[in-house]
């Protein structure tokens, strides 16, 4: 038998293998040429792109140029000017450093590079097909640099089979340029698809300011329904970090995570700490199901993070995981938590009025979106909102609100008072800018799931003992629940056993929580209780099993309040964390201001 003989590959074989790890698809390439000319200080970048990037890949800026002969070694594998020692690995201040992109990109595709100086009387370029130079001479260029990459993959075409569909690998491009245009806010980007009478301008971010740069890369609506988050620690062990950017409201999610942009020392990136330190920081007011939308920047000292874990660098690792986690749950959740009613308006923006609604039905043409002022979360704003004492008096005689209009509209509390009770399901109310509708249900809900939370973190659940112990019939697998985890729901204020091999016994439960809510709260615990499995599990998810309690605890629809009663749950509503949420994240109530309600029946048109 001949035994295989071992040979060194021929240098384009070589340099093809390794281009796969950086050169994957036309999307790839544009992130590594947009990473060159920010690198190379460029205020404007121009991308065209033909074929969806497969015939041509075209990127032009205006940063400081490449000297004339530098150009073919800026195609050479392991060439840079961003590092020149191992030590200069632990403090990257560049986007770059491997040295590796173009060289990768030169041997899967056809590569042209011109580029001048900014004191140059004239431009040069070089052309490389294959990794063979071509050509290599003097020509017109602006100060600055263009890359041309056409044909990728003609010469390894079964790395070109497997691109997807034009569309696919085009939405690629668009995101990479999204993304690092985030970044870099006083850059202007540009970006075209198709030639000659196709060409079509995809993306235009002039340079300017990050309020507009939000909205056109996440949405206009981010801009008005997130807030503002700056935090930072400075520990002396581990240097100063800093969380800063904008995250979306709860309310303002999405079904996929499309819209989530993080960047580390301004690099983006995806990562699973990252990402878990998130989710588990809107666990708590977000829509099963649903993800956050967020563009958010973390500032750490450069040895706290490697950067060269994979050369397209989308991951990074960090050295304090667990510190970097910590630190990013408690800020987002701090943010999130002082969400009150008063810090954001929850208005209905923008009423119709290209299209007018029939009279009488206008109120329920408008579709009803969520919108909020952006603010900053670390505002102490007016969260306390407490009565006067006068005013509430004049709702024990059950004045009706609007003798209220006289008073000052300092002293009118952000939810103001209530006027009345629509259908047994919302609460209107009057604050000093208009009007206010309460989802009673919800608003209720996010209250006492709150307080729950709080007496639990307490170990001190109140309890009250049912006058008739509640016995129910359940299947085994029910009353073995019940007796594996009856420590575990005593903790939570539920006192329960198992009565027999079918049978359970519910002896107290959470003071919170009506006595005739009972029977339907120990239903929904079961199959809670079933779907945790163990009593580990359902320590850890003991929240979860607090907002189920707190939606049995809550006021049904068609439960008749007072207005005192309306008063004191606005009032409630905004001494409590997330109180503008319900549990779901779902909004607990909006406002219209007097100005959309005037529009709305054309006043002062
Ligand atoms: P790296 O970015 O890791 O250094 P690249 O292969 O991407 O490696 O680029 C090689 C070198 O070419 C860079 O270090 C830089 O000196 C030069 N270069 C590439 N693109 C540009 C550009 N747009 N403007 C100025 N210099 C550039
Ligand atoms: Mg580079």
């Amino acid at each position: 038998m001949s035994v295989p003989r071992v040979r060194r590959l021929e240098r384009a074989v070589a340099d093809q293998i390794a281009a796969g790890e950086v050169v994957e698809r036309p999307a790839s390439i544009v992130k590594e040429l947009l990473e060159n000319s920010l690198d190379a200080g460029a205020s404007q970048i121009e991308v065209r792109i033909e074929g969806a990037g497969v015939d041509l890949v075209w990127v032009r800026d205006n940063g400081h140029g490449i000297a004339p002969e530098d150009l073919p070694l800026a195609l050479e594998r392991h060439a840079t000017s961003k590092i020149a020692s191992a030590m200069d690995l632990l403090d990257v201040g560049t986007l770059g450093f491997r040295g590796e992109a173009l060289a990768s990109v030169a041997s899967v595709a056809r590569v042209r590079l011109s580029s001048a100086l900014h004191d140059a009387k004239t431009g040069h370029q070089v052309e490389i097909h294959g990794g063979t130079e071509v050509a290599n001479t003097p020509c017109a260029h602006n100060p600055g640099t263009t890359v041309e990459v056409r044909d990728l993959f003609y010469n390894t075409p079964a790395r070109r089979k497997f691109l997807k569909t034009e569309r696919t690998e085009l939405a690629r491009i668009e995101q990479v340029v999204r993304r690092l245009s985030l970044a870099h806010v006083d850059v202007g980007f540009e970006l075209q698809h198709g030639s000659g009478a196709q060409r079509q301008v995809r993306l235009q971010l002039p340079q300017g300011q990050i309020d507009d740069r939000l909205a056109q890369v996440l949405s206009p609506a981010f801009v008005e329904q997130s807030i503002a988050i700056d935090q930072q620690r400075d520990d002396p062990e581990f240097g100063l970090y800093r969380l800063h950017g904008w995250v979306g409201l709860p309310s303002h999610n999405r079904r996929q995570t499309d819209q989530q942009y993080f960047f580390v020392n301004g690099r983006a990136i995806s990562d699973k700490v990252v990402g878990h330190a998130v989710r588990q920081a809107y666990r708590d007011v977000m829509f099963h199901g649903r993800h956050a939308v967020f563009a958010l920047f973390l500032d750490l000292p450069e040895e706290g993070v490697d950067v060269n874990v994979h050369p397209t660098k989308h991951e990074v690792r960090f050295r304090e995981t667990r510190q970097v986690h910590d630190f990013i749950f408690g800020a987002l959740h701090r943010a999130l938590r002082d969400i009150r009613p008063g810090d954001v308006a929850h208005a209905v923006p923008e009423l119709p009025t290209d299209n007018p609604p029939a009279a009488g039905f206008a109120l329920e043409t408008p579709s009803v979106r969520q919108s909020s002022m952006r603010f900053a979360a670390a505002s102490p704003a007016a969260a306390s909102g407490s009565p006067s004492p006068g005013l509430l008096a004049a709702f024990a005689e059950q004045q009706p609100a609007w003798a209220e209009v006289a008073e000052p509209a300092a002293e009118i509390p952000p939810l103001g008072y209530a006027i009345g009770q629509l259908h047994g399901v919302y609460v209107l109310a009057q604050n000093a800018e208009g009007l206010i509708i309460v989802d009673m249900h919800a608003a209720h809900e996010r209250i006492t799931y709150e307080k729950l939370k709080a007496q639990a973190q307490d170990r001190s659940i109140p309890r009250q003992t049912l006058l008739v112990p509640l016995a129910l019939d359940v299947a085994t697998a029910d009353a073995e629940l019940v007796e594996a985890m009856s420590a575990e729901l005593a903790q939570v204020g539920i006192v329960i056993d198992r009565s027999g091999p079918q049978a359970i016994t519910v002896r107290e439960i959470p003071a919170l929580i009506a006595p005739r809510q009972a029977e339907g709260l120990v239903q929904d615990l079961l199959s809670d209780l079933a779907s945790f499995g163990t009593s580990e599990e359902l320590k850890r998810r003991e929240f979860d099993l607090l907002a189920s309690m707190a939606c049995h605890g809550s006021v049904r629809a068609n439960r008749k309040l007072s207005l005192l009663e309306m008063n004191a749950l606005l009032r409630e509503m905004e001494n409590t964390e997330n109180g503008g949420l319900c549990n779901h994240g779902r909004p607990t109530y909006f406002s219209y201001d007097m100005q959309a309600l005037d529009k709305l029946f054309y006043r002062g048109q």
